[in-house]
């Protein structure tokens, strides 16, 4: 079976996924409006950007409700940065909710102005020495038990597996480094494995 991965394509940084999937030779398709939803996809990214933009955008398009229920139901989701925002459950300091899918409290533009943006390389579950790219990201300031928290970056947690669920704070799609993606289709292929205890 070749697996098609469908890309959030609302608004932000959703062709750098594009080119990712691509590299890595994978199907991929965009979703824009309701449409889009009635063709095959075995897995879903989320990209950076704004999220209030892009949450507002899937409400109006309506897109929202089909897409959490897919998410809900099992399908594979990769979400980066603005995507982590719209599965987390909680806000800091904010009562909005998204897909709230995704167990973690989190706190947009977590890092301030100053060091708004940056790079670093850091782990991710057991692959080494990632490349990170951030750009006003979030963290996750908590994380319900059985959340497997797979980076962090000084001391804050930035990327979390959660069932069919794969987020993190930074971008993967903006670097040459490829492996959170294959990781992710991993996930697609073998929806059980965990990254932590496979
Ligand atoms: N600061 C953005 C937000 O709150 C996220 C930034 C990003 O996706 N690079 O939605």
């Amino acid at each position: 079976m070749r697996e098609r991965i469908a890309v959030l394509a609302l608004q932000g940084a959703f062709l750098e996924h594009e080119q990712a999937l691509e590299r890595l030779n994978i199907d991929w398709c965009e979703i824009r409006q309701a449409k889009d939803l009635e063709q095959a996809f075995d897995g879903l990214i989320l990209p950076g950007g704004e999220s209030t933009v892009q949450g507002k955008l899937l409400r109006e398009l309506g897109l929202f409700h089909a897409l959490k229920k897919r998410i809900e139901d099992g399908m594979p989701v990769m979400a980066t940065c603005a995507g982590l925002i719209l599965l987390a459950e909680h806000l800091v300091d904010d009562p909005t909710v998204w897909f709230g899918t995704l167990p973690v409290t989190v706190r947009r533009n977590a890092y301030g102005r100053q060091l708004g943006s940056f790079f670093t390389r850091g782990a991710f579950g057991d692959i080494a020495d990632c490349p990170m790219t951030f750009i006003r990201a979030p963290f996750v300031e908590s994380c319900r038990p059985g959340v497997e928290v797979l980076s962090r970056f000084d001391g804050q947690i930035t990327a979390v597996r959660w069932q069919n669920q794969l987020a993190m704070a930074f971008h993967p799609e903006l670097d040459q480094d490829m492996r959170i993606h294959r990781n992710f289709l991993e996930m697609v292929r073998h929806p059980a494995s965990c990254l932590c205890c496979s």
